[in-house]
């Protein structure tokens, strides 16, 4: 039996694939228009601060996921890239694009997040932000010029790998960071400070409690003025202050936002026929009991195929419970963090800060609800299902101490 139902995509990226794979993964024979606001096919991430950057790496090589033949000939995709979307009407069951209309029966919202930059220096040249294949070809210019000074405005994962390709380069890198602690608030004040040590031993100078005040130059940056009044001279400086969910296109929608689009257990928003999924997706995860967004790959994947699932056949949806996860390198460390940072109280239970190899806890209470390992790949997975039997914090030391004798 033909299904003429019509499901539409916005987010031609991580999450908008794996919503179109999945949908055509489970037998839905309807239409399927992925809408993408870049003009390029779907591409991933992460390699674009890490190998991406490097200088033995060619900028040719692209991190496209699927060929154009494979997303329309075997997936039967209509792609509409290069025409962001601007509006919804949920009453006509349309999206609106910049250039044209899109009707739909099930609608996912995969539109992910965008990097915040610095107001007030939009004049000045030699200032980067990096989320995008387009950002990242222009940072990988800018450290091919061979700067005299890279400043790198936040220490968080995507700073911290940027500093580490620009060490690669035998750049001089300082990292300005406004909070006391870098991480402070991914992985808590104690560990997040451990993984910064990691810095240091490169050579990038750190400094932390000093927030950056200006940014001045002669069409170019020169300089940032920090909040002590002291200067740091710097040639190319890259914004990485975090991202914010792109959803400026539901307003007025009816699909309620917050901190993201706001989503019930199984990623349904407000309006019926209506999911979303990825970055842009605040949704309950009932692991946790706890309503959350999380900016992390694995994330992103899973909820992509979950939402399209749930959107064409809901009975029964399936809740969203995961245990969030995450990876960064940095130099040639390897950082994962599973679970949720919110926590009472972290340990170290094998190995040190100081070593560069080590595995820490994070518990809520009595229960176990996190785990990060710096460079100790192999075990740390071994914690995700204690983290998601929701174990208590003995049983969790108790299984430490197991493992890492063994
Ligand atoms: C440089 C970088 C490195 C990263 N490294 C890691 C890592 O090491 N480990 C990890 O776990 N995670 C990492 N991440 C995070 C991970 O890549 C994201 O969580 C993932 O890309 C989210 O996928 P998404 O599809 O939800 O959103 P996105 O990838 O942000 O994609 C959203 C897409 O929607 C499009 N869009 C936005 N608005 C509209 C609109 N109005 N109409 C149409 N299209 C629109 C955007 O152009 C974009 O293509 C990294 C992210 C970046 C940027």
């Amino acid at each position: 039996m033909t299904d003429d139902r019509r499901l539409v995509v916005v987010g031609a990226s991580l999450a908008g694939l794996r919503a179109v794979e999945g949908a055509r993964r489970s037998g839905f024979t309807g239409s399927v228009t992925l809408v993408g606001a870049e003009d390029h096919l779907p591409y991933d991430r992460p390699p674009l601060s890490k190998k991406f950057l490097d200088v033995d790496t060619d900028p040719a090589e692209r991190t496209t996921f699927r060929s154009e033949d494979v997303l329309s000939s075997e997936l039967g995709v209509e792609l509409r890239l290069g025409s962001p979307a601007t509006a919804l009407d949920v009453a006509r069951r349309e999206v609106v694009l910049a250039n044209g209309t899109v009707g739909y029966d099930a609608l996912i919202i995969a539109t992910g997040s965008s990097a915040r930059s610095l107001p007030g220096c939009e004049h000045l040249a030699g200032i980067h932000t990096l989320r995008t294949l387009d950002d990242a070809l222009a940072l990988r210019a800018a450290l091919d010029a061979r700067p005299r000074h890279v400043a790198i405005v936040g220490a968080g994962f995507i700073g911290s790998e940027i500093a580490s390709s620009a060490r690669s380069r035998g750049l001089a890198v300082t990292i300005l960071e406004s909070l006391p602690t870098p991480l402070g608030r991914a992985l808590g004040a104690e560990l997040g400070r451990a993984t910064s040590l990691l810095h240091e031993r490169r050579g990038t100078t750190l400094r932390c409690a000093t927030g950056v005040q200006a940014l001045e130059g002669n069409g170019r940056v020169e300089r940032l003025v920090l909040s002590d009044g002291s200067v740091v001279e710097a040639d190319l400086v890259v914004v990485g202050i975090g991202a914010t969910p792109a959803i400026g296109w539901l307003d007025r929608s009816g699909v309620e936002v917050a901190g993201g689009v706001l989503c019930d257990e199984t990623l349904a928003t407000s309006v019926p026929g209506v999911y979303a999924a990825g970055d842009v997706a605040e949704w309950v995860n009932p692991l946790f009991d706890r309503r959350m967004r999380v900016e992390h790959w694995t994330n992103a994947a899973e909820q992509g195929a979950l939402a399209a699932r749930n959107a064409l056949d809901r009975d029964p949806a399936r809740p969203y419970a995961a245990v969030p996860y995450f990876w960064s390198d940095w130099y040639d460390s390897r950082i994962q963090f599973l679970g949720i940072p919110s926590s009472t109280e972290s340990t170290v239970v094998t190995g040190t800060a100081e070593s560069g190899r080590f595995v820490g806890l994070y518990r809520d209470g009595d229960r176990l609800v996190g785990a990060l390992a710096v460079n100790h790949q192999a075990s740390i997975m071994k914690y995700r299902a204690l983290i998601a039997k929701r174990a208590g914090w003995d049983e969790a030391l108790d299984f430490a101490a197991r493992l890492h004798a063994a």
